[in-house]
């Protein structure tokens, strides 16, 4: 039987390594290929106007390389369930594909779609290709658990084997015979809206740096793939959270989406290893990717892995609730100029480095701020172009020592550590060029300047920039305390492994490790 199918675009906003959609064009007439603009997910408290621009380059590109196949792209806006049944109807639907997902919301909705499609006669498929892996299959052989250290998630993958290998997009001879109906006013109803459509006032928004998209998100791969030696010698803790501009691939908002298949760049890295002496996990490219994939075994394993309460990973610590040191943090008004400008990084441009995400969020929680690492995984959530639920909740369990990081008493100093990789504060003088004619001495320690220097430099602390928030080498050491107690009273409440109880060092180098390693090198 020849179906009328509809292809369910979520993630994955792509046509290359596609599996879901290969099967919706198998035995098709009619591919309604949609994407559901469902408030549960898109609505504006959770994404920010920078995200929402990407989605829609995404679902730009998308439509454009449809209609290249003949078919178009239809928006619809509403809930999951109840817009598909009115679809099936519409349509005559008797397939619906689409590709796995394995956030807790994300697997609620799916069954409940299913079973509508179901009632309706439609059948259903569904493959898995926003991971490398099958996560499920991960977790089973870890005895129904989800790994929770590295080297066991690496362990258990031997036992799994290589990856599957991508699959090409579907070309135009695949999809001669298959067509999608449109009306003359598709744009119209069931076009791509503007942000404005959307309620955007648009004339606050900067340069789109990371344009959204598969086109984009191909053309980044191959531009990073083209530096061999770069990849093969990638070691991330040597790249910088402060360089003008990106030490890393910025691919990351495109795996997220789904524009660039997170196979295809496995793939295409280990084209590049053949027979070159490389870098290695945890540190290389290929190890970034298995990161991704410890998280998203992390997140499909683990109860409440977006929540302190009731997540039986992760340490309960007595957060405080300070409103006004959550304002300063996420509006770049601490007072220090290193935390202040990467959070500018991020609301302007929507994406920073690992290394600054581990400085501001160090800052935000166990470091200086005492605020509970819940907290700044919302505003991440909203301003990062990359925002991945399971990602997003897994790194900031291990930036606040909550999880999978235990070594509690090492702090980022947001003096310091910046430093390293820039004594001229270029990054600073990019984000806040209030502070551009500080000079060096006291770019990153602005209120230590002499009232000359800060009337020279045209900035007076107090007045015209904020003065530090909190005094770091006071609040950190108490902090440290805080947390020893919170970690006593979790090992007190559970019989643990020895190394978590006291946070003690473990075998395996932390970045701060490493970067110290590279400075004694220097
Ligand atoms: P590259 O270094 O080029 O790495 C290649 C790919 O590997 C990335 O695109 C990403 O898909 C994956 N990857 C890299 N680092 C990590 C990591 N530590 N954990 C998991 N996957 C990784 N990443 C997100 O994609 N979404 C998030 O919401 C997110 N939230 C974070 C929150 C905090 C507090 C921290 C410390 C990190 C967070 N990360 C998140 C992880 C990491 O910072 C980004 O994936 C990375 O910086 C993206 O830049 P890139 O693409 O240049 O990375």
């Amino acid at each position: 039987m020849a179906h009328t199918c509809i292809h369910w675009f979520r993630k994955g906003l792509r046509l290359h390594d596609n599996p879901a959609l290969m099967a919706a064009l198998r035995d098709c007439k009619e591919l309604y290929p949609v994407f559901i603009l469902d408030p549960y997910i898109y609505n504006n408290t959770l994404v920010g106007i920078n995200r929402w621009r990407f989605l829609i380059g995404c679902l730009k590109d998308l439509d454009c390389s449809l209609r290249k196949l003949n078919s178009r792209l239809f928006v619809v806006r509403g809930k999951p369930e109840e817009v598909f049944p009115k679809l099936f109807e519409k349509w005559k639907v008797t397939k619906l594909t689409y590709e796995y997902d394995t956030e807790p919301y994300s697997l609620s909705r799916d069954k409940t779609v299913t079973t509508l499609a179901k009632e309706h006669g439609v059948e259903v498929v569904y493959k898995i290709s926003h991971t490398i892996h099958d996560m499920d299959r991960i977790i089973e052989e870890n005895n129904g658990k989800a790994p929770l250290t590295y080297n066991r998630f690496r362990t258990i993958l031997k036992t799994i084997g290589n990856p599957k290998k991508p699959i090409p997009a579907p070309t135009i001879e695949e999809t001669k015979d298959v067509k999608t109906p449109c009306s003359e006013n598709h744009d119209k109803n069931d076009g791509i809206p503007t942000l404005e459509d959307l309620g955007h006032d648009t004339t606050t928004l900067g340069e789109e740096k990371f344009p959204g998209g598969e086109q984009e998100a191909l053309r980044r791969l191959d531009e990073n793939i083209a530096r061999k030696d770069w990849v093969c010698k990638f070691e991330k803790p040597q790249t910088s959270p402060n360089s003008l501009s990106p030490s890393t691939t910025v691919l990351s908002p495109y795996v997220t989406f789904g524009c660039l298949s997170a196979r295809t760049f496995w793939w295409r890295v280990t084209e590049v290893y053949q027979g070159k002496k490389h870098s290695e996990p945890p540190v290389s490219l290929h190890g970034q990717l298995l990161w991704r994939e410890f998280y998203y075994a992390a997140g499909v394993g683990i109860p409440n892995f977006d929540k302190m309460e009731g997540n039986p990973v992760c340490t309960q610590v007595d957060w405080d609730t300070n409103p006004e040191y959550l304002a300063a943090w996420r509006e770049a008004r601490t007072g220090l100029p290193f935390i202040d400008a990467i959070m500018t990084q991020l609301r302007q441009e929507g994406w920073i480095h690992h290394l600054a995400r581990h400085a501001v969020a160090c800052f935000l929680t166990r470091g200086d701020l005492w605020i509970n690492w819940e907290k700044g995984q919302k505003v991440f959530e909203y301003l990062l172009l990359d925002g991945d639920w399971a990602l997003n909740a897994g790194n900031w369990q291990w930036l606040s020592a909550s999880a999978f990081f235990h070594q509690y008493f090492r702090v980022y100093s947001p003096v310091a550590f910046g430093k390293k990789t820039d004594k001229n504060g270029d990054y600073i003088k990019k984000y806040l060029p209030l502070l551009k004619k500080f000079p060096a001495q006291y770019i990153y320690e602005p209120w230590k300047a002499p009232r000359s220097v800060q009337q020279a430099a045209g900035c007076i602390v107090g007045k015209d920039y904020p003065q530090p928030i909190v005094q770091h080498e006071v609040i950190s050491k108490k902090n440290i305390q805080r947390m020893k107690l919170a970690y006593a009273k979790r090992s007190a409440d559970s019989a643990e492994s020895p190394s978590k109880k006291q946070g003690v060092k473990r075998k395996a180098k932390s970045v701060i490790d490493m970067l110290q390693k590279k400075d004694k090198k220097e």
